[in-house]
């Protein structure tokens, strides 16, 4: 099982991700942390990307490309996986589909969550991670049960991403409409598109996705 989560940033395609992971073996690919960590490692890419990310701009669709082909042949990858932050733009969406024909692979899902605009901005600009195993906190939805304490590891340090800022968040919410939005009718005319309503709750959310992923 192959799938795609479309939906602008702050969307919950991350959140969603991992529970599918977690629900059904599959494996979570996604584009932003693995460009994080190559900026995390000054890597090449990473010093490509920095400067991109930080504007809120996308990077070169053939830097994301590779780096996507890379992850996609790796052993791991044959279970099934649950693309999230990749494809952004139409020819990100038409390099994976040679990639994926040249591997006799296919898509068997591609599922918007669809979230206001509004709403978004509250969402990315309050949330935080643990900066020990990643655990997802937010301000206003999701504090830890003690405070200042990771629920999950007992980590006391958190982190917040640096194009979670407000004035990038504009930016990024644009980059969605002009250049990833068109994906929606791509899709749409391959019959693999479907919508969720990504403004219920994290739990509702999930059980309609798992509605699709069951069949
Ligand atoms: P994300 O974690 O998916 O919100 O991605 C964070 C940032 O990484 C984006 O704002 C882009 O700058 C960059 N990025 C992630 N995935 C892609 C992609 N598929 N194409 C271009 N840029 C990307």
């Amino acid at each position: 099982m192959n799938l795609i989560l479309l939906g602008p940033p702050g969307a919950g395609k991350g959140t969603q991700a991992k529970l599918l992971e977690e629900g059904f073996g599959l494996v979570q690919v996604s584009t932003g942390d693995m460009l994080r960590a190559e900026v995390k490692a000054g890597s090449e890419i990473g010093l490509q990307a920095k400067a991109i990310m930080e504007r809120g701009d996308l990077v070169p669709d053939s830097i994301i490309t590779a780096m996507l082909a890379a992850r996609v042949s790796r052993p791991d990858a044959a279970k099934g996986f649950i693309l999230d932050g990749f494809p952004r733009t139409v020819p990100q969406a038409e390099a994976l589909d040679a990639m994926l024909s040249e591997k006799s692979l296919s898509l068997d899902h591609v599922i918007e969550l669809k979230v206001d605009d509004a709403a978004l901005v509250e969402r990315i600009s309050g949330r935080y991670t643990c900066g020990n195993c990643g655990e997802g906190y937010h301000d206003s939805f999701k504090q830890p049960v003690k405070p200042g304490v990771c629920d999950k590891c007992g980590h006391t340090e958190f982190v917040r991403r640096a194009d979670d800022k407000a004035e990038t968040v504009a930016a990024r919410l644009s980059a969605y409409h002009r250049q990833t939005a068109p994906l929606l009718p791509y899709y749409g005319a391959q019959g693999k598109l479907k919508a969720v309503d990504g403004m219920a709750s994290m739990t509702s959310v999930a059980a309609a996705l798992s509605v699709i992923v069951k069949g």
